[in-house]
C-alpha cells in the first residue's frame, strides 16, 4: 500500500496516525480521506429504502399523506414525477396531479 506524499513538501515518508495522515518532514497533518471530500459537499437525499433521489427523478409515495391546509390527501402509490430536490425538512418539491405544488419528505417516497 502507498499513501499519498505531503501536500506541503511532496515528502513520500507520510506516515499514518490514526484518521489523519502526518509528514515527518514538515510535521504537516492532514485527513486521510481529504481528497474524497474536497469540494464535494453535495447534500444527498435518500428516499425511503436508501436510493439516492436526483432532480427528475419518479417517486411513488409510500404512506397516506395529508396536504397541510386542506382535506386532501396524496394516497399510497401516488406516482408522482420530475420531483426536484430542496432544502429544509420537506427535501421533494414537486407537482401531484389533482392537488398540485407541493412539498414531501424524502422519507415518505421510494424511487420508480
Ligand atoms: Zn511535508
Amino acid at each position: 500500500m502507498s499513501l499519498p506524499p505531503c501536500p506541503k513538501c511532496s515528502s513520500e515518508y507520510t506516515y499514518e496516525d490514526g484518521a489523519q495522515l502526518v509528514c515527518p518532514e514538515c510535521a504537516h497533518e492532514w485527513s486521510a480521506d481529504g481528497a474524497a471530500d474536497a469540494g464535494d459537499d453535495v447534500k444527498v437525499i435518500k428516499d425511503a429504502v436508501g436510493n439516492t433521489l436526483q432532480d427528475g427523478d419518479t417517486v411513488t409515495v409510500i404512506k397516506d399523506l395529508k396536504v397541510k391546509g386542506s382535506s386532501l390527501v396524496v394516497k399510497v402509490g401516488t406516482k408522482v414525477k420530475n420531483i426536484r430536490l430542496v432544502d429544509g425538512d420537506h427535501d421533494i418539491d414537486c407537482k401531484i396531479d389533482g392537488i398540485g405544488a407541493m412539498k414531501l419528505k424524502s422519507e415518505f417516497v421510494k424511487k420508480g
